[in-house]
């Protein structure tokens, strides 16, 4: 029998539950710092998505975007969900190789691919290759003219519309390493290039506007502005571009403070608007391709840490060390993220302290969270931060030579270790000794 505490589960034993499994059992069987994802919340939110295009009636796809955590059990899961995914690097797509995920289901990102990032995609008949720059056409122009084989291929565009948190703006967005400018011209050069270009096959445009996007007017002027694109190019260059792809950003609660939309109010809104502009213009309904990170993956994870020393300084702070830190979730440090945490063997106990919870690495600014109100705590406890399983495990360093934790996935009261601890001997498994001279 569970309970839910805010968005937690608990148990008898007031401890947290994690897809049915007791967190402090998980810390003892896998020790800590461990990152545990409740894989059916992962299911659940894919569902969701696909339910909302399913009522639409719209030809649509989505697409993981696994930079917000990628390992083969991850790419497995995706699979096994039916969904494409995309990556941003020959090692991301290596990974879903190993996997055994369809790779003509992948989408290949990244403003700087190298030559052999692109051939070991083309090699592997990658789904769709999103084209950043005028250097990586001329590097395709090259590759596929060697190997004698198309891909279809879609431009990042910037669209002008940038958007973050609880605003957008119109014009920042121009000013970004990513994409083909629109206003200047680049994007329709790059569009007849590709046209132009035998092995090439252009089916689409892309545009990713931000991330954490609490606000849907962004999302509608980049619906707008891409679907203009759309009827530009059929007028000027006569080819009507089958898919819009809108990127990813839905914006997920980490805080109490934080209330985002559900993605259906979001992806509604989108459905609409490019309706109405193909209806309103005589183009075809373009097949509409979203691009979720992390909001597929970031509620579904949970960190779990063993509670060290403690200190106090009288009228200013209590610290709370743990075991982890930005080496683990470097999101606090980099972007001052906020997350909720609670102490895993003492859920049902009432609030006692307020107290910051610090990283145990050499960095003052190693901080995980703020002024967090919980039990009493002491060394051994374990808590768990919440809602972490979008860029914590993937942005994961060695810094001061600390192994990187193991990640276990855990559904319907059972778990299983789906990335190994790293252990100390990995930190010295590159290095190489002084050759004496
Ligand atoms: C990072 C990224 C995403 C996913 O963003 P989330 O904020 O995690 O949803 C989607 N598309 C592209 C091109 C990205 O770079």
């Amino acid at each position: 029998m569970s309970t839910q505490i805010g968005t937690a589960d608990v148990n008898q034993a007031g401890h947290l539950l994690v897809g049915g499994v007791d967190a402090v059992k998980l810390a003892t069987e896998y020790q800590t710092p461990l990152i545990a994802y409740d894989v059916s919340k992962i299911r659940q939110q894919i569902h969701h998505f696909k339910a909302i295009f399913d009522s639409a009636q719209v030809k649509y796809q989505i697409s993981y975007a696994s930079k917000a955590f990628a390992t083969i059990a991850m790419y497995q899961l995706i699979n096994q969900e039916q969904i494409h995914c995309d990556v941003v690097s020959g090692g991301e797509l290596y990974t879903a190789v190993k996997a055994g995920f369809p790779i003509d289901k992948v989408s290949f990102h990244g403003n700087n691919k190298s030559r052999e990032e692109l051939q070991f995609a083309l090699e592997h008949q990658i789904g769709c290759i999103i084209i950043d720059n005028f250097h990586e056409i001329e590097l395709l122009r090259e590759l596929t003219e060697k190997s004698q084989q198309s891909v279809d291929v879609m431009l990042r565009v910037t669209p002008g519309v940038s958007a973050h948190t609880h605003e957008y703006d119109m014009t920042g967005q121009e000013d970004s390493k990513f994409g083909f400018d629109i206003k200047s011209g680049q994007a329709d050069q790059a569009i007849q290039q590709i046209i132009a270009t035998p092995y090439l096959n252009p089916v689409g445009i892309h545009c990713h506007i931000g991330s954490q996007i609490f606000a849907i007017e962004g999302f509608i002027l980049a619906a707008q502005k891409m679907m203009q694109l759309v009827l530009d190019w059929k007028n000027k260059f006569n080819f009507e571009t089958p898919i819009v792809n809108l990127g990813g950003g839905f914006g997920i609660r980490y805080t109490d403070d934080e209330q985002p939309l559900q993605p259906e109010v979001f992806i509604q809104a989108i459905i609409d608007e490019i309706k109405k502009i193909a209806t309103k213009n005589n183009l075809k309904l373009p097949e509409i391709w979203i691009e979720p990170g992390r909001s597929i993956v970031g509620a579904a994870g949970v960190s779990l840490y063993t509670v060290g020393s403690h200190k106090s300084i009288p009228g200013v702070r209590n610290y709370l060390a743990v075991d982890g830190g930005m080496g683990d979730n470097i999101r606090p440090a980099l972007y001052q993220a906020k997350y909720e945490s609670v102490v895993a063997n003492k859920m049902n106990e009432p609030t006692a302290q307020t107290v910051s919870i610090a990283g145990k690495y050499c960095e003052s600014g190693d901080m995980l969270a703020w002024d967090q109100k919980l039990p009493a705590t002491q060394a051994g406890d374990i808590v768990a931060m919440l809602d972490t399983g979008a860029y914590g495990y993937s942005m994961a360093s060695n810094y001061n030579r600390n192994p990187r934790p193991a990640v276990v996935f855990c559904e319907n009261g059972k778990s299983q270790l789906v990335v190994k601890r790293e252990q100390w001997q990995d930190m010295t498994a590159l290095d190489l000794p002084l050759i004496e001279s």
